[in-house]
């Protein structure tokens, strides 16, 4: 009897590992790249927890867990169980809250790192950014082997490279906690430009600037190519991350470019997305140094005036390199180590984004 059943039990416990390696929890999952991570995981038979400060939406068949990241307490019960964790909380990046990034960026990520080790859980992707190597100059099909940014742009990024990084004598930065002997994996995922349906950032954003008539000076010549990338392909590099990091596999502990692969100029993009919603796209050319000169000096007099006057300029020295210099991204390692390639192309990615936002389209 015992003899019979032994197919039937193995098969069981098959089943049992099957549907436990499926089973996933994305924290920041109300967010814009958390949701469509949740959707995707969802039509993939993946069984998913959903853990953020906010309920974003609503799906039965997901589980929600609110909570702070930087409480551990919090992140327990929705790791129970889990195989895969993808960590794509963040405050937004405009927040530009020098204490809020460093503890929800660096520290709740420790938090992540030691909550997920406590409860078993095996791989952790972290969603990380292509700013992390970005400094304001010109990077051209830059790999992930470029250094870190020594003055990254902003606190967001700063925090993103604490979060990231390997830095020998700390234990628990995400790539630094791949720890095969203990079945734990890491891996980190470095989008760039991310855009697509239910965005709040990107078309919104520009729509507003255009409505309010500021969006008619081009900064540079126009020419400098940018990686924007669909979000559904910055979904795809994630699963395919989790799917791929086991013990041995070159994933571990590494950072990966997921892009669309077709940089595209910054100008050339936005003039899309703003024609596709009829509004004007920017006409007249400011070059490169003159606008950061102004920014530069804008931000000397904010500076000055400080202590008597709270202004936060939004035209920074920062704003004009990300929109006057080129900085595309090698997603080689990508391809090689786990067989990405983006699913959507840009053309089709930029078609679908217009469509969704037809009610911010400009009536003729
Ligand atoms: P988003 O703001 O839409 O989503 C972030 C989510 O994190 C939100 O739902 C928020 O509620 C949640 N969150 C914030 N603080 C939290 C906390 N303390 N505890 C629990 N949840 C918390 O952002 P997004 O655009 O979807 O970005 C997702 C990730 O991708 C972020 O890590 C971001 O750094 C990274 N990234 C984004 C872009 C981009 O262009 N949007 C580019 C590169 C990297």
């Amino acid at each position: 009897m015992a003899t019979r059943l032994r197919p039937v039990s193995v098969l069981f416990k098959y089943l049992t590992v099957c549907n436990a390696s499926k089973k996933c929890t994305v924290i920041g999952g109300s967010g814009f790249l958390g949701q469509h991570m949740v959707e995707r995981l969802l039509d993939k038979g993946y069984s998913v927890n959903v853990f953020d400060i906010r309920q974003g939406f609503k799906n039965e068949q997901v589980q929600f867990f609110i909570g702070d990241l930087c409480s551990k307490k919090d992140l327990l019960p929705s790791l129970q169980g889990v195989n895969v964790v993808f960590h794509c909380a963040s405050p937004a990046p405009s927040s530009d809250n020098k204490e809020l990034f460093y503890k929800v960026n660096y520290t709740g990520t420790m938090t992540v790192i030691e909550a997920c080790k406590e409860v078993g859980v095996q791989k952790l992707v972290l969603t990380s950014s292509a700013s992390v190597i970005f400094e304001g100059r010109d990077i051209k099909h830059g790999t992930e082997d470029l250094p870190y940014a020594k003055k990254p742009i902003d606190y967001y990024t700063e925090t993103k490279i604490l979060q990231e990084k390997q830095r020998m004598g700390h234990v628990q930065e995400v790539l630094k906690a791949n720890d095969p002997a203990n079945n734990f994996l890491t891996v980190a995922i470095r989008p760039h430009g991310i855009f697509g349906p239910r965005d709040p950032q990107l078309v919104p954003i520009l729509v507003e600037t255009a409505k309010s008539g500021k969006m008619k000076f081009m900064i540079g010549d126009g020419k400098n190519l940018v990686d924007f990338t669909y979000v559904e392909n910055v979904v795809h590099g994630h699963i395919l991350a989790g799917e791929h990091l086991q013990k041995d596999s070159p994933l571990c502990g590494k950072a990966y470019h997921i892009t669309n692969d077709e940089p595209i100029p910054f100008w050339a993009f936005l003039t899309r997305i703003l024609i596709g919603l009829n509004y004007d796209a920017p006409k007249y050319l400011i070059p490169y140094w003159l606008a950061y000169y102004l920014a530069f000096f804008l931000s000397f007099l904010v500076f000055i005036l400080g202590p008597l006057i709270k202004i936060k300029p939004t035209f920074t020295p920062m704003r004009v390199a990300l929109a006057g210099t080129y900085h595309y991204y090698s997603c080689e390692r990508a391809k090689k180590d786990m067989g990405y390639k983006p699913v959507v192309s840009l053309d089709q990615a930029v078609e679908r984004t217009i469509k969704s936002y037809s009610h911010l389209r400009r009536a003729s």
